[in-house]
């Protein structure tokens, strides 16, 4: 009865993860969709347990108090995490995880095997889910390393290195004859080595530019190692779950390529920006930069009648949002037309500013994305770019030598006035140097991005201390 239960429970949470991916979908319903997914996942949790204890050959008693024990470590440290865990160190820590569910296909994989008795398809099952989770894993970590600084995040490029992948898919897929015939050992543990090889290198030869996709792609690979370990467990929940993870990461990963006009298989054969003896360089500084201050700044804003905002990294860094969005509704207020103009890969994971502004309550219709606001930066009197760099690199569009040719960016130089908010004269992540702060219509406003614009809005409100603008 509670065994049939379970399984009806089951179905109920794959219910909740499909609706919890179509609240996710549009910001509005984004919070529905993440309370779904944390009820789909709650049930889900509760029926693997009640069957857990149905399958086990240990006292009920010993699995409950041996699975408890496994939840509070988890839950201990997931808490922990997730609550000191800051918003730009978001994306490390989900390639963390990933790392997670690729070791964890590794482990179900090896004890799958170690546990059943040799068939041909479970078999299969077993070697496809190590091989998928080991590459999984060690690619994770290296994203990992890249994302924390903890490693460069230049490509590395080894000889042949096409080849070398290409070897190293060719032995696995020899491994995998050799272990459906003999059903032994040796050769699962051979492919582990080579796929965690493979995992290591695939990611290493991807630059940094390219983290985002990568980043995605590990989300999809993840899921698909999950998937694996679902039929190696005949868990169809986590087949389910597996898919639907594997599937959105591969149409973000598809959508995230478009937004960088990249093309998905350069991306995964890695290395961008370094074929052809092009690497990403931090170049010298390319003429003369004009500075501004903040009591200048407030004096063109409150003379505009149209402001975009462009945010990046270095506003998630400063946590400027909060005073930027007091900025917005003083500017609003004065009858300043404001937006935000958003580039896909702005910051450091998809949708990263959109969850900051959020967080600082800005409202939803005038967040709009690259697309939707790029033709109106001409018509714009004054852009303010607080913390972005490479999205606004005019060279993406006008050096085809550039490590990042070819990605759309913001055309934040066609409108009228554009302020840039950093600290220095460095360049973002792609290491790459922007002529934007050496235009005539640019004017570099240096310092934290926080103080300046809680400077700006002191500015405006000492103009008119009514408390309009
Ligand atoms: P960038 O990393 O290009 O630039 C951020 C800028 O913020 C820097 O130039 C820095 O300049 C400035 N900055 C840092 N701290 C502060 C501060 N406290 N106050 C003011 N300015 C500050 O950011 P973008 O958002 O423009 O571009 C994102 C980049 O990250 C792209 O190359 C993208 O491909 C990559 N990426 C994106 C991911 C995603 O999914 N969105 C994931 C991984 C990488 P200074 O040091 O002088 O202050």
């Amino acid at each position: 009865m509670l065994v049939s239960l379970a399984q009806a429970t089951y179905v109920v949470a794959a219910v909740l993860f499909v609706l919890s991916l179509a609240g996710l979908s549009r910001q509005e319903s984004a919070r529905r969709g993440n309370v779904l997914g944390m009820v789909g996942m709650a049930l889900a949790l509760l029926a693997t347990v009640v069957l857990a204890v149905d399958v086990s050959e240990r006292s009920p008693l010993v699995t409950l108090v041996l699975i408890a024990l496994v939840f509070a470590i988890g839950a201990t440290v997931g808490t922990w995490r997730a609550r000191t865990v800051e918003m730009t160190q978001m994306p490390e820590l989900i390639a963390l995880l990933h790392s997670f569910v690729g070791l964890a296909a590794v482990l179900v994989g090896f004890n799958s095997y170690l546990t059943s008795e040799p068939d041909v398809v479970h078999q299969i099952e077993v070697f496809l889910g190590v091989f998928i989770g080991a590459i999984t894993f060690t690619g994770s970590i290296v994203a990992f390393l890249k994302l924390s600084a903890r490693m460069a995040s230049a490509p590395l490029v080894l000889p042949h290195r096409h080849l070398l992948n290409l070897a190293a898919v060719v032995v696995s897929l020899a491994l995998m004859v050799v272990f459906v015939v003999t059903d032994g050992l040796v050769p699962l543990a051979v492919m582990t080595v080579v796929a965690l090889a493979l995992g290591w290198h695939l990611v290493a030869a991807i630059g940094g530019g390219d983290m985002p996709v990568v980043v995605s792609m590990l989300n999809s690979y993840s899921g698909w190692a999950a998937a694996a370990a679902g039929l190696m467990l005949s868990n169809d929940l986590l087949i389910i779950t597996g898919a639907l993870v594997g599937s959105s990461g591969a149409i973000l990963s598809w959508i995230m390529c478009r937004a960088m006009n990249r093309s998905f298989v350069s991306v995964i054969l890695g290395g961008f920006g370094a074929e052809g003896g092009t690497v990403a360089s931090a170049g010298g500084p390319q003429g003369e930069h004009r500075e501004t201050h903040a009591p200048d700044v407030a004096e063109l804003l409150a003379d505009a009648r149209s402001v975009v905002i462009v945010p990046g990294y270095g506003m998630a860094v400063a946590k400027a949002q909060y005073p930027v969005a007091d900025l917005v509704q003083r500017l609003r207020a004065r009858g300043v037309q404001v937006r935000f103009g958003v580039h896909p890969v702005a910051g450091r994971l998809p949708g990263h500013m959109n969850v900051l502004l959020a967080e600082a309550r800005v409202p939803y219709d005038i967040v709009l994305e690259m697309d939707e606001i790029n033709d109106d930066l001409a018509e714009t009197d004054v852009v303010l770019v607080i913390g972005a760099n490479d999205v606004v690199n005019p060279s993406a569009l006008e050096d085809p030598g550039s490590p990042i040719a070819g990605m759309p960016v913001l055309e934040v130089w066609k409108a009228a006035q554009v302020v840039v908010f950093k600290r220095s004269m460095a360049t973002g992540y792609a290491g790459v140097q922007n002529p934007l702060f050496f235009r005539e219509n640019t004017a570099m406003l240096f310092g934290d991005a926080k103080e300046r614009v809680e400077q700006i809005v002191a500015a405006l409100a000492a103009r008119s201390p009514s408390g309009v603008g």
